[in-house]
């Protein structure tokens, strides 16, 4: 399935800086929220955050004040020129962040993950020319992030993003959530016009780790950023300990390579061209190495023997795996190799004997 899109025309924060959102995790009080909007828009930030309604894992946190924060963002946008960003999670929620003029809706990681959610939101944006933005859901998968993404977009939402937030795992130790890379990439393979945007924030869980996850996203062609920012970091109510002062944010943005990937370099299309000729190599390898695996099957069949030999797959990871190390690689990695290989080698041979 495809996304029918149209750019999000958003600010960012000049010619050469991506698009980024900033503003505390919540809105606290009327006073926080202009204290800090006016610190970000005079570091040039053009798109204010907060949370109104907050999703907490556990009760007793707290869960934002709902409506009667509104009009704080109202006032941000009157004074600073700003425009607003807050995450919606119901239909009421839609209706009243419509209401209020906030300029731009996100859709947070606990709601992404449920279908039924996306499918109400989605039903409750049918006609409405806002954008939205869809944090990846909590767990690694997905299609379900597309999935989210595509009712929005059937809903006729075209001003549509992705925001990579990080995913929940239970070994996650640097990270609060962990990037797993490979999804929001695989995300942009697939849909080449979808911007994403990089939650630095919510992957990190810590401020000294916000600095490097925006130069990451910014070297994997990220659109822009939205991070967290409180004018009393310590003091937040929620998600102290990732939020930065507007002025470390300045400092942090201020240092962002923006690398032009726009035009190859000479030297980097060559090795592009010998990694395409060794890939080439190692396709070839494999077919001949299949076509032996496929007669070995036939010699098994005549001699009536089991199609997996434990000790002979044992043998071959052992010794790939002790090889690869010499060689500089992680066994692990080379051992991953190996089992699919002979997974896909099983298959053919299972064809062979089952004819
Ligand atoms: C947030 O942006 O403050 C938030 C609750 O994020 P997430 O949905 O990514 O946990
Ligand atoms: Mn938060």
């Amino acid at each position: 399935m495809e996304l029918e899109l149209s750019p999000l025309a958003l600010p960012g924060i000049e010619a050469k800086r991506p698009l980024v959102i900033a503003g505390p995790c919540s809105a606290e009080t009327e006073e926080q929220v202009m204290a800090t909007a006016t610190q970000l828009t005079n570091k040039g930030v053009k798109i204010f955050r907060a949370g109104i309604w907050k999703p907490r894992t556990k009760p007793g946190g707290f869960e934002g004040h709902g409506e009667e924060a509104l009009p704080w963002m109202q006032r941000v946008k009157a004074e600073t020129g700003m425009l607003t960003a807050t995450e919606v999670a119901t239909p009421k929620h839609v209706e009243a962040a419509l209401k209020a003029g906030i300029d731009l809706l996100w859709i947070g990681a606990r709601t992404s993950a449920n279908p039924f959610a996306m499918q109400e939101l989605a039903d409750s944006l049918q006609g409405v020319d806002v954008p939205v933005l869809v944090k990846n859901p909590v767990n690694p998968d997905l299609e379900l992030w597309i999935g989210a993404l595509l009712r929005m977009n059937a809903a006729g939402v075209k001003r549509l993003g992705a925001i990579h937030r990080g995913f929940s795992s239970i070994d996650a130790k640097i990270y609060r959530n962990s990037p797993m890379w490979h999804i929001p990439i695989e995300l942009a393979r697939r849909f080449p016009q979808l911007p994403i945007v990089c939650d630095p924030s919510h992957i990190g869980g810590r401020r000294e780790l916000i600095a490097p996850l925006c130069q990451q996203a910014m070297d994997m062609g990220f659109e822009g950023l939205i991070v967290e920012s409180h004018c009393n970091p310590d003091a937040a109510w929620s998600d102290a300990k990732q939020q930065v002062l507007p002025d470390v944010l300045d400092f942090i943005l201020d240092r962002l390579v923006i690398r032009d990937n726009a035009e190859l370099t000479e030297s980097l299309a060559s090795l592009r061209k010998q990694i395409d000729e060794m890939d080439d190599s190692l396709m070839d390898l494999l077919t001949k190495r299949m076509r032996v695996s496929r007669e070995i099957a036939r010699y098994k069949q005549n001699h009536n023997m089991a199609v997996v030999q434990t000790t002979r797959y044992s043998e071959i990871l052992d010794k790939r795996g002790a090889q690869g190390a010499m060689c500089g690689m992680d066994p692990e990695f080379v051992k991953r190799i190996y089992e699919a290989i002979h997974e896909e080698s099983v298959r053919q041979q299972m064809e062979i004997i089952n004819k």
